[in-house]
């Protein structure tokens, strides 16, 4: 079996520190314009389809399916090399917005488009001075994804 993949910390940034701190507590946290409804990822100040700045973050579901994806058999990065093959793919979310992520939990060939997949967290080495500094003040963790 593979290695984990080693995955470095985020630096949050005012837009994506309420994205990073949810994943710390093991939340999908998305945004939703309060004027059209569009829920939208990335996080941005405004709206992606109406530019309103009135946006609220909430805790998504989780669940998504595969759009598309690929198999990754060399990575020659040292936080990749160790743990190939890994799956790289686009997740469509049930709320709407589409992330790339890492499916696992599976036999990389096993993997489809279409795929029912639910999101599980990597937990990062916590460190409040350095988490302090990156602009996440209660550390967070990697969101990815397994078969559901
Ligand atoms: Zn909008």
């Amino acid at each position: 079996m593979a290695a984990e993949i080693s995955y470095s910390k985020p630096v949050a940034d005012w837009e994506t520190r309420a994205f990073w701190e949810g994943c710390g507590r093991h939340e999908l946290v998305l945004q939703r314009c309060r004027d059209c409804q569009t829920v939208q990822f990335r996080p941005r100040a405004i709206c992606a389809k109406c530019l309103s700045s009135d946006i609220e973050h909430f805790v998504a579901s989780g669940r998504g399916t595969v759009y598309t994806f690929t198999v990754t058999h060399q990575n020659h990065l040292p936080a990749f090399r160790d743990a190939c093959p890994y799956v790289l793919a686009y997740v469509d979310l049930e709320e709407g917005p589409q992330l790339m992520t890492h499916v696992v939990g599976c036999d990389p060939q096993d993997v489809r488009i279409g795929m029912p997949v639910e999101v599980e967290f990597v937990d990062l080495e916590r460190d409040p001075a350095k988490d302090a500094s990156r602009g996440i003040a209660a550390g967070t963790a990697i969101p990815r994804f397994h078969p559901s």
